[in-house]
Protein backbone atom coordinates (compact mmCIF):
# COMPACT_ATOMS: atom_id res chain seq x y z
CA UNK A 1 0.00 0.00 0.00
CA UNK A 2 3.18 2.44 0.56
CA UNK A 3 6.56 2.08 0.14
CA UNK A 4 9.45 4.79 1.58
CA UNK A 5 12.46 4.47 -0.70
CA UNK A 6 15.30 6.48 0.98
CA UNK A 7 13.15 8.95 3.14
CA UNK A 8 14.75 11.14 4.83
CA UNK A 9 13.43 13.87 7.03
CA UNK A 10 14.90 17.03 8.98
CA UNK A 11 13.78 20.15 11.17
CA UNK A 12 15.69 23.40 10.52
CA UNK A 13 18.92 21.36 8.95
CA UNK A 14 19.05 18.61 11.36
CA UNK A 15 18.36 15.01 9.97
CA UNK A 16 16.29 13.12 12.05
CA UNK A 17 15.08 10.63 9.74
CA UNK A 18 18.01 9.40 6.99
CA UNK A 19 17.70 6.94 4.40
CA UNK A 20 14.80 4.96 5.32
CA UNK A 21 12.78 2.40 3.30
CA UNK A 22 9.99 0.17 3.51
CA UNK A 23 6.86 -1.47 2.13
CA UNK A 24 3.80 -1.76 3.94
CA UNK A 25 1.85 -4.45 2.49
CA UNK A 26 -2.45 -4.67 2.68
CA UNK A 27 -3.19 -6.70 5.55
CA UNK A 28 -0.07 -5.76 7.47
CA UNK A 29 0.20 -5.36 11.14
CA UNK A 30 3.52 -3.18 10.87
CA UNK A 31 5.14 -1.87 14.08
CA UNK A 32 8.00 0.84 13.75
CA UNK A 33 9.67 0.45 17.30
CA UNK A 34 12.85 2.62 18.81
CA UNK A 35 13.65 4.62 21.43
CA UNK A 36 12.73 7.68 22.25
CA UNK A 37 13.73 10.46 19.61
CA UNK A 38 14.74 7.73 16.83
CA UNK A 39 12.48 9.50 14.82
CA UNK A 40 9.67 7.37 14.17
CA UNK A 41 6.88 10.10 14.87
CA UNK A 42 8.02 12.51 12.07
CA UNK A 43 8.43 9.65 9.96
CA UNK A 44 4.62 8.91 9.73
CA UNK A 45 4.46 12.84 9.84
CA UNK A 46 6.14 12.64 7.04
CA UNK A 47 4.49 9.71 5.37
CA UNK A 48 0.88 11.88 6.34
CA UNK A 49 2.43 14.48 4.46
CA UNK A 50 2.06 16.91 7.51
CA UNK A 51 6.43 17.55 7.09
CA UNK A 52 7.79 18.04 3.50
CA UNK A 53 10.53 15.10 2.71
CA UNK A 54 14.36 16.33 2.93
CA UNK A 55 15.03 13.03 0.77
CA UNK A 56 13.27 9.94 -0.96
CA UNK A 57 10.20 9.30 -1.66
CA UNK A 58 6.97 7.72 -0.91
CA UNK A 59 4.90 5.75 -3.08
CA UNK A 60 0.96 5.09 -2.76
CA UNK A 61 -1.05 2.01 -4.47
CA UNK A 62 -4.43 1.68 -3.48
CA UNK A 63 -4.58 4.33 -1.17
CA UNK A 64 -4.68 7.92 -1.19
CA UNK A 65 -2.51 9.67 1.31
CA UNK A 66 -5.73 11.18 2.18
CA UNK A 67 -7.43 8.14 2.84
CA UNK A 68 -5.24 7.22 6.00
CA UNK A 69 -6.63 7.39 9.25
CA UNK A 70 -4.16 8.48 11.92
CA UNK A 71 -4.17 8.18 15.36
CA UNK A 72 -1.81 11.04 16.99
CA UNK A 73 -0.52 10.79 20.45
CA UNK A 74 -2.85 11.87 22.88
CA UNK A 75 -2.03 15.67 24.60
CA UNK A 76 -3.10 16.36 28.26
CA UNK A 77 -4.95 19.15 26.30
CA UNK A 78 -6.98 16.76 23.84
CA UNK A 79 -7.88 14.33 27.26
CA UNK A 80 -9.83 17.18 28.31
CA UNK A 81 -11.54 18.50 25.28
CA UNK A 82 -15.14 19.43 25.71
CA UNK A 83 -17.22 17.49 23.07
CA UNK A 84 -19.51 14.84 23.25
CA UNK A 85 -18.13 10.96 22.02
CA UNK A 86 -20.00 11.35 18.73
CA UNK A 87 -18.84 14.82 17.98
CA UNK A 88 -15.30 13.82 18.26
CA UNK A 89 -16.15 10.16 16.23
CA UNK A 90 -18.17 12.85 13.47
CA UNK A 91 -14.90 14.93 13.04
CA UNK A 92 -13.61 12.16 11.74
CA UNK A 93 -15.44 13.15 8.51
CA UNK A 94 -14.41 16.36 8.08
CA UNK A 95 -12.12 15.88 5.33
CA UNK A 96 -15.00 14.27 3.26
CA UNK A 97 -17.13 17.40 3.71
CA UNK A 98 -15.96 19.53 0.92
CA UNK A 99 -16.13 23.43 1.76
CA UNK A 100 -19.03 23.44 4.22
CA UNK A 101 -18.40 22.12 7.25
CA UNK A 102 -22.21 19.87 7.24
CA UNK A 103 -22.49 16.33 8.07
CA UNK A 104 -24.68 13.85 5.76
CA UNK A 105 -26.59 11.10 6.90
CA UNK A 106 -24.40 9.19 5.44
CA UNK A 107 -21.62 10.90 7.64
CA UNK A 108 -23.52 9.77 10.66
CA UNK A 109 -24.55 6.70 9.77
CA UNK A 110 -20.55 5.71 9.54
CA UNK A 111 -20.20 7.63 12.96
CA UNK A 112 -22.89 5.41 14.57
CA UNK A 113 -21.18 2.02 12.80
CA UNK A 114 -17.76 2.87 14.06
CA UNK A 115 -18.65 3.41 17.75
CA UNK A 116 -20.68 0.46 17.37
CA UNK A 117 -17.56 -1.58 16.06
CA UNK A 118 -15.76 0.20 19.01
CA UNK A 119 -18.31 -1.20 21.58
CA UNK A 120 -18.91 2.58 22.82
CA UNK A 121 -22.31 3.09 21.71
CA UNK A 122 -23.13 3.80 25.15
CA UNK A 123 -20.94 6.25 25.74
CA UNK A 124 -21.97 8.53 22.72
CA UNK A 125 -24.01 11.40 24.04
CA UNK A 126 -21.62 11.47 27.35
CA UNK A 127 -18.76 14.02 26.95
CA UNK A 128 -15.30 12.88 25.97
CA UNK A 129 -13.41 14.22 28.63
CA UNK A 130 -15.56 12.27 31.35
CA UNK A 131 -14.70 9.12 29.77
CA UNK A 132 -11.45 6.67 30.94
CA UNK A 133 -8.15 6.97 29.19
CA UNK A 134 -8.81 3.25 27.71
CA UNK A 135 -12.50 4.45 26.28
CA UNK A 136 -11.23 7.69 24.84
CA UNK A 137 -8.61 5.85 22.74
CA UNK A 138 -11.59 3.91 21.36
CA UNK A 139 -13.15 7.09 20.79
CA UNK A 140 -10.24 8.37 19.21
CA UNK A 141 -9.89 5.03 16.98
CA UNK A 142 -13.40 5.53 15.76
CA UNK A 143 -12.62 8.74 14.81
CA UNK A 144 -9.42 7.44 12.57
CA UNK A 145 -11.85 5.02 11.45
CA UNK A 146 -14.43 7.55 10.25
CA UNK A 147 -11.49 9.14 8.24
CA UNK A 148 -10.33 6.23 6.27
CA UNK A 149 -11.14 2.72 6.57
CA UNK A 150 -8.54 0.81 4.40
CA UNK A 151 -4.86 2.25 6.52
CA UNK A 152 -4.76 3.40 10.05
CA UNK A 153 -1.73 5.02 11.19
CA UNK A 154 -1.14 4.82 15.29
CA UNK A 155 1.15 6.52 17.57
CA UNK A 156 1.84 5.08 20.15
CA UNK A 157 -2.26 4.29 20.99
CA UNK A 158 -1.63 2.40 24.64
CA UNK A 159 0.83 5.48 26.11
CA UNK A 160 -0.85 6.15 29.14
CA UNK A 161 -3.49 3.38 29.46
CA UNK A 162 -3.07 0.30 32.46
CA UNK A 163 -2.07 -2.88 31.39
CA UNK A 164 -6.03 -4.22 31.27
CA UNK A 165 -6.92 -1.18 29.05
CA UNK A 166 -3.57 -1.52 26.99
CA UNK A 167 -4.47 -5.11 26.29
CA UNK A 168 -7.84 -4.41 25.51
CA UNK A 169 -6.46 -1.95 22.83
CA UNK A 170 -4.51 -4.21 21.63
CA UNK A 171 -7.04 -7.14 20.78
CA UNK A 172 -9.08 -4.59 19.26
CA UNK A 173 -6.64 -3.76 16.61
CA UNK A 174 -6.11 -7.38 16.06
CA UNK A 175 -9.42 -7.88 15.19
CA UNK A 176 -9.11 -4.86 13.34
CA UNK A 177 -6.46 -6.21 11.48
CA UNK A 178 -8.18 -9.49 11.25
CA UNK A 179 -11.01 -7.84 9.59
CA UNK A 180 -8.68 -6.55 6.82
CA UNK A 181 -7.95 -3.22 8.31
CA UNK A 182 -3.46 -2.36 7.14
CA UNK A 183 -2.27 -1.49 10.65
CA UNK A 184 0.82 0.58 11.07
CA UNK A 185 1.70 1.74 14.26
CA UNK A 186 4.44 3.38 16.39
CA UNK A 187 5.49 1.81 19.67
CA UNK A 188 8.19 2.17 22.02
CA UNK A 189 7.22 -1.52 23.80
CA UNK A 190 9.26 -3.86 22.19
CA UNK A 191 7.74 -7.12 23.63
CA UNK A 192 4.06 -5.66 22.68
CA UNK A 193 5.03 -5.40 19.06
CA UNK A 194 7.02 -8.43 19.13
CA UNK A 195 3.77 -10.22 20.28
CA UNK A 196 1.09 -8.50 18.27
CA UNK A 197 2.93 -7.27 15.00
CA UNK A 198 3.57 -9.40 11.63
CA UNK A 199 6.11 -6.86 10.58
CA UNK A 200 8.78 -4.64 12.49
CA UNK A 201 10.78 -1.41 11.58
CA UNK A 202 12.89 -0.62 13.89
CA UNK A 203 14.50 2.60 14.07
CA UNK A 204 17.05 4.89 15.50
CA UNK A 205 17.27 7.59 12.79
CA UNK A 206 18.16 5.17 9.85
CA UNK A 207 16.76 1.54 10.08
CA UNK A 208 18.32 -0.81 12.39
CA UNK A 209 16.07 -3.65 11.27
CA UNK A 210 13.20 -4.05 8.76
CA UNK A 211 11.48 -7.28 8.15
CA UNK A 212 9.32 -10.04 9.39
CA UNK A 213 8.76 -10.12 13.31
CA UNK A 214 10.14 -13.72 13.55
CA UNK A 215 13.12 -12.85 12.45
CA UNK A 216 13.57 -9.65 14.32
CA UNK A 217 12.43 -11.37 17.39
CA UNK A 218 16.14 -13.76 16.92
CA UNK A 219 17.88 -10.87 16.34
CA UNK A 220 20.50 -9.56 18.96
CA UNK A 221 19.19 -6.33 18.61
CA UNK A 222 15.74 -7.52 20.22
CA UNK A 223 17.54 -9.52 22.82
CA UNK A 224 19.67 -6.78 23.99
CA UNK A 225 17.13 -3.94 23.74
CA UNK A 226 14.17 -5.50 25.05
CA UNK A 227 16.40 -7.08 28.18
CA UNK A 228 17.12 -3.46 28.87
CA UNK A 229 13.35 -3.05 29.91
CA UNK A 230 11.71 -2.31 26.19
CA UNK A 231 12.91 0.76 24.68
CA UNK A 232 16.26 0.67 25.93
CA UNK A 233 16.30 3.94 26.97
P1 LIG B 1 10.20 9.44 18.36
O1 LIG B 1 8.82 9.50 17.79
O2 LIG B 1 10.97 8.22 17.94
O3 LIG B 1 10.23 9.63 19.86
P2 LIG B 1 10.52 12.02 17.08
O4 LIG B 1 10.25 11.77 15.63
O5 LIG B 1 9.44 12.63 17.90
O6 LIG B 1 11.04 10.66 17.76
O7 LIG B 1 11.81 12.95 17.23
C1 LIG B 1 13.02 12.69 16.52
C2 LIG B 1 13.98 13.83 16.80
O8 LIG B 1 13.47 15.03 16.23
C3 LIG B 1 14.18 14.13 18.28
O9 LIG B 1 15.54 14.47 18.49
C4 LIG B 1 13.29 15.32 18.54
O10 LIG B 1 13.81 16.13 19.57
C5 LIG B 1 13.34 16.04 17.21
N1 LIG B 1 12.09 16.78 16.94
C6 LIG B 1 10.84 16.27 16.98
N2 LIG B 1 9.92 17.20 16.65
C7 LIG B 1 10.61 18.34 16.40
C8 LIG B 1 10.24 19.67 16.00
N3 LIG B 1 8.95 20.00 15.81
N4 LIG B 1 11.22 20.58 15.85
C9 LIG B 1 12.52 20.25 16.03
N5 LIG B 1 12.95 19.01 16.40
C10 LIG B 1 12.01 18.07 16.58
Amino acid sequence: MLTCRDVSLSYGGRTVVENVSFSVERGDYFCVVGENGSGKTTLMKGILGLLPLSGGRIEFQGVKRTEIGYLPQQTVVQRDFPASVREVVLSGRLNRCGLLPFYTRRDRACANDNLERLGISSEAGKSYRDLSGGQQQRVLLARALCAADKLLMLDEPVAGLDPVMASELYALLEKLNRDGMTLVVISHDLKSAVSYGKKILHMRRGALFCGSTDDYAKTDLYRFMSGMGGDGA
